[in-house]
C-alpha cells in the first residue's frame, strides 16, 4: 500500500492529476483497460465552469453544475479518486507530492486547467473578484446581493450608486455572458425585489481591452452580441484598459474612473502549473506547458498534459489550442488511446483538435454562434447554445435540473436562487481565498 492506501499492482500506474474536462473525459476513456488509474483532484467534483455564471446571478444552484467525480468513477474496475492537492512533481522519483501523501507513478498526466490571471496587479486580485470556481461564484451571488441590501440603507447617494455599480472586465464569453445576466437581473428582478430602491441607477459596464467584445468570435457575432448588450442596457466600454482598483474606485488607462463597490476580473487566465513542472524551459505563453503532438510534456517520455494546461503549436494553432472545454475533451480522448498504445509498444497517433465552433449567450433569446460552416446569431442560437450546454452537462440529473430551471426562469422571468447562503464579506479575505471550502 503507498501512502494514500493504494494497493501495489502488477498494472501500470496512471496517476491524472485534475478532475475537469480533460480528466475526466481520459478516465472515461481509461475505463475499461488493464491499467491502474489514481485520479487526483483538490475538489470533490467536476466543475462545469460554462455555466458558472448562472451560479453568480442566481439562475442556477451551484449543485447542478458540479457532479461528484467518484460517481464518473463508479464500476471503473482499477481505479482510485483520492481527494488531494498535488503540492509538485518530482520528475527524479516519479512521484508526486500532495497534502495526504505521495504516490508514485509510471505515468502522469496534468490536466490542472488554469487559473485567474490578474497580471500581477495585487489592487485587483485583492479587491476584485474572480469566477473560477463555484465558490467564487458563490461568493460574487452573495456580494450583489448584499450589495443592493446595502445599497437600501445607506443615505448617500454617491455610496448607493456605488454599490449598484458594476464592473466587468474583460469581453471574452464570461464577461459577456455574466454582463448580460446582471443586466437581466436589473430589468426584470430588482423592480419588484427593491421597490423602494431606485434600481435604474444600476450600472452595469463590461470593460474590454480591444476593440471588439469576443474577440475570439467572427467580427458578426461580436458585432451583435455589443448589439444584444446595449439592447439590455449594458455600458459596453472598448479599448479601455484597467489598470487599478482600490475597492471602491476603478482606475483605466483612459480618463475614466468608476466607482464601484464591485469589480469582476474575467480578462485573462493563466495555466494552474505545479512545482516541479515549472522550469522556463517546459512553459509557454500563459505558463502553459509544451507538450509535442501526443501531449507528452518535452523532455519526458511518462509525463503528459491535457487541456487548458497544454500548450501544443500545431499549423492550424501555432499559439496552442483555445482554453476551452473541446481542446480538453479532445486531448483526453486521445491521450487514453495513445497512453495504452504506449504500454502495448504501439507508435502514437498525433492529435487533431476538431474544431466544433464557439458560441455566448447575451440573454434571454439572444446568443452568437460561430459553427465551423454556419455564422448565426438570435433566438434560434440561443436554443443551439441551451441544447449544447445541456448535452455537455455531467449527469442525468443535472441535465434535468437545469433545463426545468431554465424552462421556468423563462416563463416567470426570474432567477430564484438569488440567496445570501454563505455571507461574503470584502474585508473578510480568508472567506475569499479559501476557495476549495464551500
Ligand atoms: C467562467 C468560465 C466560463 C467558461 N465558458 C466556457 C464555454 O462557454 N465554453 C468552453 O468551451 N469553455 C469555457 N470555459 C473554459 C473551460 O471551462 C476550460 O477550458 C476547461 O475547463 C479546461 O478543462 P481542463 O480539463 O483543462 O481543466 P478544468 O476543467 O479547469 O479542470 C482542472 C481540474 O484540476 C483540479 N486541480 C487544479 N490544480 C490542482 C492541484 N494542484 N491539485 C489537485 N487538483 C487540481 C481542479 O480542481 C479542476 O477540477 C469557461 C471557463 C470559465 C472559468
Amino acid at each position: 500500500m503507498s501512502s494514500m492506501n493504494i494497493p501495489q499492482s502488477s498494472l501500470p500506474r496512471i496517476v491524472i492529476i485534475g478532475g475537469g474536462f480533460g480528466g475526466i473525459a481520459l478516465a472515461k476513456k481509461l475505463s475499461k483497460k488493464e491499467v491502474q488509474v489514481v485520479l487526483l483532484d483538490k475538489h470533490n467534483y467536476h466543475t462545469f465552469q460554462p455555466l458558472l455564471y448562472q451560479v453568480s446571478t442566481g439562475g442556477l444552484e451551484p449543485d447542478s453544475i458540479a457532479y461528484p467525480i467518484r460517481k464518473v468513477l463508479q464500476g471503473y474496475p482499477h481505479f482510485y479518486f483520492r481527494l488531494a492537492e498535488v503540492f509538485q512533481v518530482i520528475t527524479d522519483n516519479r512521484k508526486v507530492e500532495t497534502n495526504i501523501g505521495s504516490i508514485a507513478y509510471d505515468y502522469l498526466v496534468v490536466a490542472t486547467g488554469s487559473k485567474t490571471n490578474f497580471f500581477g496587479n495585487k489592487n485587483i486580485e485583492e479587491n476584485g473578484m474572480a469566477m473560477k470556481t463555484v465558490p467564487q461564484s458563490l461568493n460574487l451571488r452573495s456580494l450583489i446581493l448584499e450589495n443592493f441590501e446595502q445599497a437600501l440603507l445607506t443615505d448617500d447617494l454617491h455610496e448607493r450608486d456605488a454599490l449598484m455599480n458594476f464592473v466587468i472586465v474583460g469581453g471574452g464569453p464570461t464577461g459577456v455572458e455574466l454582463a448580460g445576466a446582471l443586466a437581466e437581473i436589473k430589468k426584470g428582478i430588482l423592480p419588484k425585489d427593491y421597490p423602494d430602491l431606485d434600481t435604474r441607477r444600476a450600472q452595469i459596464n463590461l470593460v474590454q481591452g480591444g476593440d471588439r467584445i469576443l474577440p475570439a468570435m467572427s467580427e458578426i457575432a461580436s458585432s451583435k452580441a455589443e448589439r444584444f448588450l446595449e439592447k439590455l442596457g449594458v455600458n459596453v466600454w472598448k479599448n479601455v484598459r484597467v489598470t487599478d482598483y482600490d475597492g471602491k474606485h476603478v482606475a483605466t488607462d483612459q480618463d475614466l474612473v468608476f466607482e464601484s463597490a464591485t469589480l469582476v476580473w474575467a480578462a485573462g487566465v493563466q495555466a494552474a502549473g505545479i512545482k516541479g513542472l515549472d522550469a522556463k524551459e517546459l512553459l509557454c505563453r500563459g505558463n502553459r506547458l509544451k507538450v509535442n503532438r501526443y501531449n507528452q510534456v518535452e523532455g519526458f517520455e511518462e509525463i503528459f498534459a491535457i487541456g487548458d494546461i497544454a500548450h501544443m503549436e500545431t499549423e492550424a494553432f501555432p499559439n496552442g489550442h483555445p482554453m476551452m472545454a473541446q481542446p480538453a475533451i479532445q486531448q483526453g480522448e486521445k491521450l487514453g488511446e495513445n497512453l495504452i498504445r504506449l504500454i502495448e509498444n504501439k507508435p502514437l497517433k498525433a492529435f487533431v483538435y476538431r474544431d466544433k465552433g464557439n458560441m455566448a449567450t447575451v440573454g434571454r433569446n439572444k446568443a452568437v454562434c460561430d459553427l465551423p460552416r454556419f455564422k448565426f446569431q438570435g433566438v434560434f442560437a440561443w436554443f443551439v447554445w441551451m441544447f449544447v450546454h445541456l448535452y455537455f452537462l455531467i449527469g442525468f440529473r443535472n441535465r434535468v435540473v437545469v433545463f426545468i430551471n431554465w424552462v421556468y426562469n423563462y416563463i416567470r422571468f426570474d432567477r430564484e436562487a438569488r440567496l445570501i447562503i454563505r455571507p461574503f464579506k470584502k474585508q473578510d479575505k480568508v472567506s475569499k481565498e479559501a476557495e476549495t471550502v464551500t
